[in-house]
């Protein structure tokens, strides 16, 4: 069938006939050669130590192809499988263009879904096509989410520190390299505390196989968050914004009186003050405090976020998008956030890749309901294994104009960081309570 025959169609109303084409005869209907999946590829890197999966889709036209984030790090080489194994021969010879139905149709290849390693492989193949469409349209990946609604996008730095004074120094060095939102976090002494190291948490040592740690007492912590923000905010003022991460290790009581102490020093957001399993427990904490509340970097399922999100119940979703499977479920996340005034806060670690983050910062600028991004900044090494990765300067997250999602990999260079091979205590799942009990994480 040809290109005016099958106009003729369209105008005669019989869309749903033109649709059951096949590939070649639908892409002439758009004036466009066919384009297809050639191949689909895992580079496993670690420029900067951090196990990065991305994984490479290559199109049946030469030089045309697409990168995507599937960086699970903690099961990188699983991820891997996923996609060489599974998803490869699954997509081979489909229609590159075509990105929802290949999502779609991934999604139920498996039958089992909504798991991390499937999900990430996804958001590898997802994010490759996202930018495999805009390279083709000759437009960044941000356009063709509909343009920018903000020229950059704000990141927060995080500062934190021994004692408060350490953290308030930290914050204000920040502060002076031009960012206007700082995560503060101390340690809790003798403890092993997230996201500062204190006088009780012993680094890791190469070549031990348990690590040990100090003990994590929750009761402590929850005293001294407080008192952290009020000497912040005593030394600091009320222009910095300032952002805590809770992550998950205390009990509901704790969470909630520590959300109504901390409402004096206006927090732009609280993390995670409850694990993913106890969703519905941030209904109790709504009712009784107006601390901004965020979460959502663990979740993989929609039943997890959905609900929160129609509930009014917070005021930031956090996901990680690789986790939900990539660019494109992530973006249906932000329009859903964007009726229920929820703003969106993509996870942004050091185990995201580059592409990743570009990724990120393409909703950032697309999206209206855009809040805060997370970004620490990019390595020496990882800026040239990654040409074009996404600018951070005067404390925010900039974008070129380059089509598709704009970030390269050298392969080659890629090759000399290999990613470092698996150990038994380099994951979560090693902080315990004085009694020895774990903690989530
Ligand atoms: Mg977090």
């Amino acid at each position: 069938m040809n290109r005016r025959t099958l106009l003729k169609a369209f105008s005669a109303g019989t869309l749903g006939a033109a649709a059951q084409l096949p590939a070649r005869a639908q892409t002439a209907l758009r004036g466009l050669p066919p384009l297809t999946v050639r191949d689909v590829r895992v580079i496993l890197t670690a420029p900067n130590g951090i196990r990065l999966v991305v994984v490479k889709v290559e199109t049946s036209e030469p030089g045309l192809y697409g990168l995507g984030c599937a960086t699970f790090t903690q099961r990188a080489f699983a991820v891997a499988t996923a996609v060489q194994e599974y998803l490869r021969p699954f997509l081979i010879g489909k229609d590159a263009g075509r990105i929802e139905d290949v999502w779609q149709s991934s999604f139920v290849s498996s039958y089992w879904r909504n798991g991390p390693v499937l999900n990430n492989a996804m958001s590898g193949v997802d994010m490759a096509l996202w930018d495999i469409q805009g390279k083709r349209a000759n437009m960044p990946v941000y356009q063709l989410l509909g343009g920018k609604c903000r020229e950059s996008a704000d990141v927060y730095a995080h500062a934190s520190g021994r004692d408060f004074q350490e953290v308030a120094d930290n914050v204000r060095k920040a502060m002076e390299q031009g960012y206007r939102y700082v995560r503060a976090q101390v340690a809790v002494p003798g403890q092993s505390t997230y996201g500062a190291r204190g006088a009780g948490a012993t680094p890791s040592q190469p070549g031990q196989s348990a690590r040990p740690r100090a003990a994590w007492e929750p009761a402590t912590y929850v005293r001294l968050a407080p008192k952290l923000f009020e000497f912040l905010r005593a030394k600091l003022g009320e222009e910095v914004e300032l952002l805590h991460d809770v992550h998950e290790r205390v009990t509901l009581p704790q969470a909630v009186r520590l959300c109504k102490d901390l409402e004096p020093y206006r927090l732009f957001f609280l993390e995670d003050p409850l694990p993913p399993e106890e969703i519905d427990h941030f209904r109790i904490i709504r009712q009784q405090c107006s601390t901004p509340l965020a979460t959502g970097e663990l979740f993989n399922n929609p039943h997890e976020f959905v609900p929160l999100i129609s509930n009014r119940l917070i005021d930031f979703i956090r996901i990680h998008i690789s986790q939900i499977g990539g660019l494109s479920p992530a973006r249906k996340v932000a329009a859903l956030g964007e009726y229920f005034g929820v703003r969106t806060a993509w996870h942004g670690p050091g185990d995201v890749s580059p592409v990743g983050h570009a990724a990120n910062l393409a909703l950032d600028l697309a999206c209206y309901n855009f809040g805060i991004q997370e970004c620490t900044g990019f390595g020496a090494n990882t800026r040239e294994v990654f040409p074009g990765c996404p600018e951070i300067r005067d404390g925010a997250m900039w974008a070129g104009d380059a089509p598709g999602l704009g970030v390269d990999l050298d392969e080659k260079l890629a090759a000399k960081f290999p990613a470092p091979p698996v150990r038994g205590d380099d994951g979560w799942g090693s902080t315990r309570r004085r009694d020895g009990t774990v903690i989530r994480p």
